[in-house]
Order: structure tokens, then C-alpha cells, then sequence
């Protein structure tokens, strides 16, 4: 068998109104994502099976096609999908690696079904993989500081009702705006842990909003979680991983102490799980966070990383007796890789599942993965286990250009 052409396409979902999200407000700024991309890769072999894949789409669209047709495409025409593992090492170049990952899904796609196989199960080196997996439900970003801040008690009651045991949430819109300080954040989240109840897991995502400077803002955060037994805080302060090491340079250009030493320094005095990684795509970094103790967890995106290099990851943090939990908000795609490495990797906890009501998870495809009951049951389909909507692809999902945040 081998590859006879590569196609990529974007697919775009305008939200209604009522379901925009908020994405980072920060001062006077409160953007909300207007739309959502995804960057689909699909392989074709001469034997007529087709394997899926799906590259990182929040920025630079073109540059990553343009690496897709111009430096992936012609690396895979001729090739065997077997060989996926070598046909898909990266180099240098940001896009190139990321089409190069969305790559490394599609062949596995491919793979899997030329043997009749769903992917957890070509994984499971060690007959130990997990196809029943619990899902976390991963919100908390339609509510707002400056309207009704208890929507997020209401959000979580719901993520409970609807049968999850955990649920993720987000700092929430421009804290300067609405004059938030943390202990009035820690009050909101007081109030959420009641609601939910002592059992229900609760997480914290910062998304990197915090800056070096507010360093004791963030650890006073961290010891407000841990005393209301969050499970993790993730992405506490931005981080800046492309930079040397043992300094790195701020938002705004000066010299910050390394973020490796500050997310020790944050675990070792708050006592607090802290997690990271879901926009690292360089092994060297992942490994400095982990030598450095800066993270208890890495959240690992496989469409950044591909199988392959995700799965040596895990491997390696398990070794080092620490949990992988992926990222996942594009796609149904991205979220049944997410399943698929998820369910074959020692270190498994929880799977993320995408909450906003965004169609991009189900009506893209033909029959999406959803967990019933907070719980996701894989498949037993080959590969990745989903295929396309073709009459959605070209009647509903038009690519939108422009960028998928308004009021920046
Ligand atoms: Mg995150």
C-alpha cells in the first residue's frame, strides 16, 4: 500500500450569538471567539482507504496548508502509511511540524483500518489499555465577571446533573474590569465546591493569563485551590517556551526569572497539583518542565504532537511517575485521537471533553464520539473510528477568514 495523495481543507462553525465564549479577557479587552477553524488533512492510498487527521487551527491557516501541500505532501506521495513514524519527524519549522503531526494521525488512521483495528488497540503495547474512559467536562467560559458571575455555579450543577465527575473552568472575562481580586474569585469557586458537592473534581484553568509579576497573586490562587481540593491548576502563568534557558522574556519584552523555577517555586509553597504543556510542541522544553519540577501533569495536544511523539512523551512521563492528560477543544476528530492515545497510555486520568456548543464535534462527522453519562466508550470501528460528513463538509462548514476572536 502506499500514499497516492494528500488533501486539507478548513472547516469553519460561526457561533450563534448566545453560544460565543469567552476567550482571555485581560484591562479594558474581553475578546469572545466569534468562530472556530479546523484544519482537516485527509490521505488517500491506491488502495482506496482514507485516513483523517487534524492540524492545530488557531492562527496562520495558510502557512500551515502551505506546508501541508508544499513540504508534507510531496515527503508522503509514494510511501507507505506504515512507515509513519519516519515519514513524519519534525524539523525546524513550526507549520511544517504541525501538518507533519495532523500527518501522523491520518497514517495511523490508515493503519488501523488496513488491519481491521481500532487505534487504542494498536497502541496497547502492554495489554493494559482502557476503552471505557472518564470524561471531564471542560467549560466554565460563557460566564462573565461584569454580568452574572454565578453562572458558572449553574454550569457546574449541570456538568453534575449530566452525569460527569469533573469539570474544568476558566479564571473568566478581564478581572481588572469588573475589580476581581482573588479572594473574591476564591468566594465564586468557595460556592462552586459547595453546589458540587466534596466528591465532584473540580480544575482550574488559567490559560497562561497571569504574568510573572502577579506571581504572589497566583500563589495566594494556589493555596485557594488546594484548601478548596481542586485537583489541578493549569497553565497558571504565561509562559514563553521558545526563549533560552533560566530567563525569558515577558509580554512586554523585559527579562522575566526562568517559568520553569516559577512553577517549582508555585508547587513547592502552594502544595498545589500544577499542570501544563498543551501548546508545547518541543520534547526539550517538556523535559525541562519535568527535570525542573515545574509540573505534576503535562497536557500534551495531539494534534501538535502527532502519535508517535505523544506516546514516547507519555511513556517517559510515566516513567517519571506522572499523569498525562491531553488537551483536546477542536474537533470530533481531535477529540477520538485524544480518546485513542488516552485509552493506551499507563498514565491515563481523564479524558477532556469540549463543552462550548460548538457542531465542529459532532456534525462534522458521521457517527462523532459523546460520552454518556461523563463516560466515553471507544468503538470497537478501526482506526480512529469516525469518518466525515461529506454533505456537512460542503453545505455547512464553509471556511470564515478573519480572526476567530472579536473585540481584540
Ligand atoms: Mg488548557
Amino acid at each position: 500500500m502506499h500514499i497516492t495523495d494528500l488533501e486539507t481543507f478548513v472547516c469553519s462553525y460561526r457561533f450563534p450569538e448566545p453560544d460565543r465564549w469567552y476567550a482571555g479577557g485581560k484591562d479594558d479587552k474581553e475578546p469572545v471567539a466569534g468562530h472556530f477553524n479546523a484544519i482537516i488533512v485527509r490521505l488517500h492510498t491506491n488502495e482506496g482507504i482514507t485516513g483523517l487527521g487534524e492540524v492545530m487551527p488557531w492562527t496562520d491557516l495558510d502557512a500551515r496548508i502551505d506546508a501541508l501541500q508544499n513540504i508534507v505532501r510531496p515527503r508522503l506521495i509514494g510511501r507507505s502509511p506504515f512507515d509513519v513514524d519516519l515519514l513524519t519527524t519534525f524539523g525546524p519549522d513550526l507549520h511544517t511540524n504541525l501538518g507533519l503531526a495532523g500527518a501522523n494521525i491520518a497514517c495511523w488512521d490508515i493503519v488501523g483500518k488496513a488491519t481491521q483495528t481500532p487505534l487504542y488497540r494498536l497502541f496497547d503495547r502492554d495489554a493494559l489499555a482502557e476503552p471505557r474512559l472518564r470524561c471531564y467536562a471542560s467549560g466554565g467560559v460563557g460566564w462573565a465577571w461584569f454580568d452574572r458571575p454565578d453562572d458558572l455555579v449553574d454550569e457546574a450543577i449541570a456538568h453534575r446533573e449530566a452525569g460527569f465527575t469533573a469539570m474544568k473552568l476558566r479564571i473568566g472575562t478581564s478581572w481588572a474590569r469588573a475589580d476581581v481580586t482573588v479572594p473574591r474569585f476564591l468566594e465564586l469557586l468557595a460556592r462552586v465546591r459547595t453546589a458540587v458537592g466534596p466528591d465532584f473534581e473540580l480544575m482550574l484553568d488559567a490559560n497562561m493569563r497571569f504574568g510573572p509579576e502577579e506571581f504572589d497573586d497566583v500563589l495566594e490562587l494556589s493555596r485557594g485551590l488546594h484548601a478548596l481540593n481542586f485537583q489541578w491548576f493549569e497553565d497558571p502563568i504565561h509562559r514563553a517556551e521558545e526563549e533560552g534557558y533560566g530567563f525569558y522574556k515577558g509580554r512586554d519584552g523585559s527579562v522575566e526569572p526562568d517559568s520553569v523555577g516559577m512553577y517549582r517555586n508555585l508547587r513547592e509553597q502552594s502544595g498545589m497539583t500544577i499542570s501544563g504543556g498543551e501548546t508545547t510542541f518541543d520534547p526539550t522544553f517538556l523535559r525541562r518542565m519535568i527535570d525542573g519540577d515545574a509540573v505534576d501533569i503535562v497536557n500534551l495536544d495531539v494534534t501538535w504532537l502527532g502519535f508517535d511523539q505523544s506516546r514516547r512523551v507519555a511513556t517517559w512521563l510515566a516513567a517519571h511517575n506522572r499523569r498525562c492528560i491531553p488537551h483536546s477543544w477542536t474537533t470530533g476528530i481531535s477529540f477520538a485521537a485524544a480518546a485513542h492515545f488516552v485509552a493506551a497510555i499507563p498514565n491515563r486520568y481523564t479524558l477532556e471533553f469540549q463543552t462550548i456548543k460548538s457542531r465542529l464535534m459532532d456534525d462534522l462527522l458521521l457517527e462523532p464520539l459523546a460520552p454518556v453519562d461523563g463516560h466515553l466508550e471507544i468503538p470497537e470501528r478501526p482506526g480512529l473510528g469516525v469518518e466525515l460528513n461529506e454533505d456537512a463538509v460542503a453545505n455547512q462548514f464553509q471556511r470564515i477568514d478573519g480572526d476567530i476572536l472579536l473585540g481584540l
